[in-house]
């Protein structure tokens, strides 16, 4: 009944809060425990919590009060690892810390506590709906969705690697999510590997082994993030295969995540290996253009920032290593346009990353204007030198030749040699060709200049 209440209270609130503030804030609350005419939520990181009481704090209580007179008090509390099931204390019998709150409280029904966490807050941000599924990806988040979804476990460890920053700890954060909203009687715990080698140390030296033990065991569902780090660790690596093996027999689901494939990673003792190459393991390659576009257009989107589709491409096409830094470029032009006051264009975008766009500046060879050029027109890179004539092929081909000339030092001879061994003259006449389209057609000229900009850096 309490859910129910909530579910209406969290329905008014978004109607008056709007779905962004919604998601961000009072969407990763879960409702903990009731009794006595108070209501305990939770929140995953003291931050958010504090922010919820002071923004929303009262309101909530008001509205739950409206739903249900007899609920005096509202707590909102801690619950970064959600293992913890309210209202059992924490199993190593800690009481929870009471503390007051930040400033005085609005009213005295607010009480904020702290559950000690045992595992790592998550990120708000991080769940299946922000994630852009593209062909990198698309493996490992339908692997991903299929635990979160599973009521019985579906394959044993889920073992997720990929480089840095293409979203490993963005996808156990979601299932994390997903199943604190859907299933929240399940337990699931996650932390980065280095958090669970640290507990197990402070364990070994308070000598209560034992409570780390049962804390880790009792779980439903375990999620360590990369995992590498305990590579070489020999200690808590044992530990860690016995805790593997525990949950494992006791049918509960484990999450990994790594840099590299369980085969690929150094230091790791045999029988973990192959214990992490039983279940499915699955990873997220580099992303491509378009999953690139993907990601910049939901995130200009949920900043609310109108960045200009052909900034976005320009970022797309030139910050290509990896997600957090696509992110990070995209905050920063659209926190400068903010400061400044201006609209973004292609050009305060260039200024704001000179530095970043700087680093990635090299030669310019034919063979990358060749392929640029291609994407963007989206045709095979095989017509820059194939003899068909088609307007469709022969335009973006003129475009290459032309920009082949402005930004190699290459002779028309050479450029002709190198699109399918053409005359100089059809250099030329491209070259011809695209000035004088470029002067009659707007979007034209702004096709070829972008694709400049973004070859030049
Ligand atoms: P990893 O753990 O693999 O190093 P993260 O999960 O921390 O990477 O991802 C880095 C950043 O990129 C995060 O802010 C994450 O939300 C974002 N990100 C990565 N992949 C995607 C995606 N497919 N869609 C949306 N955001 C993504
Ligand atoms: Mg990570």
């Amino acid at each position: 009944m309490t859910s129910a209440e909530w579910d209406r209270v969290k329905g008014r609130l978004r109607d008056e809060v709007g779905d962004a503030a919604y998601r961000s804030w009072l969407r990763p609350i879960t409702v903990r425990d009731t009794g006595d005419g108070s209501v305990r939520l939770a929140l995953p990181t003291r931050f958010m919590r504090d922010w919820v009481a002071s923004h929303y704090g009262e309101r909530i209580r008001a509205l739950w009060g409206a739903e249900n007179p007899d609920v005096r008090t509202v707590e909102l509390v801690v619950d970064a690892g959600g293992a913890a099931p309210a209202p059992a204390p924490a199993p190593h019998g800690a009481p929870p810390v009471m503390e007051p709150p930040a400033r005085p409280a609005p009213q005295a029904a607010f009480a904020l506590c702290e559950v000690d966490e045992i595992g790592a807050p998550l990120d708000p941000r991080f769940t299946f709906a922000n994630f852009v599924v593209g062909k990198p990806n698309e493996f490992a988040y339908a692997a991903a969705q299929r635990i979160a979804e599973a009521d019985r476990v579906p394959f044993n460890p889920l073992f997720l690697y990929s480089g840095v920053g293409l979203g490993k700890t963005h996808l156990m954060h979601a299932i994390a999510w997903h199943i604190r909203e859907h299933n929240p009687s399940r337990r699931v715990l996650y932390l980065s590997a280095e958090k669970f080698m640290y507990r197990f140390i402070r364990a070994l030296r308070d000598q209560n082994t034992m409570v780390f033990k049962e804390q880790f065991r009792s779980v439903d569902v375990l999620m360590i993030d990369d995992v590498q780090f305990i590579a070489g660790k020999d200690a808590t690596q044992e530990e860690f295969f016995h805790t593997f093996n525990s949950l494992v027999d006791q049918g509960r689901q484990i999450v990994i995540s790594a840099d590299k494939s369980p085969s690929d990673l150094e230091g790791l003792e045999e029988r973990l290996r192959s214990r992490l190459n039983c279940g499915l393991v699955a990873d997220i390659h580099p992303t491509t253009y378009e999953l690139r576009l993907g990601i910049l257009q939901q995130k200009a989107e949920q900043m609310g920032a109108l960045v200009p589709p052909k900034v976005l491409e320009f970022l797309a096409h030139k910050i290509s290593t990896n997600v957090r830094e696509l992110e990070g470029a995209l905050n920063r032009v659209a926190a400068h346009a903010q400061l400044v006051g201006r609209a973004i264009t292609l050009e305060s975008t260039q200024e704001v990353l000179h530095d970043l766009l700087k680093a990635s500046d090299r030669r310019i060879s034919i063979e990358e204007i060749q392929k640029r050029v291609a994407e963007y027109f989206n045709i095979k890179l095989a017509e820059m030198s194939s003899a068909r004539r088609s307007r469709q092929v022969a335009r973006p081909r003129q475009v290459a030749m032309y920009l082949a000339k402005q930004l190699t030092s290459r002779s028309l001879p050479e450029i002709g040699r190198k699109f399918g061994g053409r005359d100089h003259t059809t250099v030329m006449h491209a070259v011809k060709k695209v000035e004088e389209l470029r002067d009659i057609d707007q979007n034209f000229a702004e096709d070829v200049e972008l694709l400049r900009r973004m070859l030049q850096g």
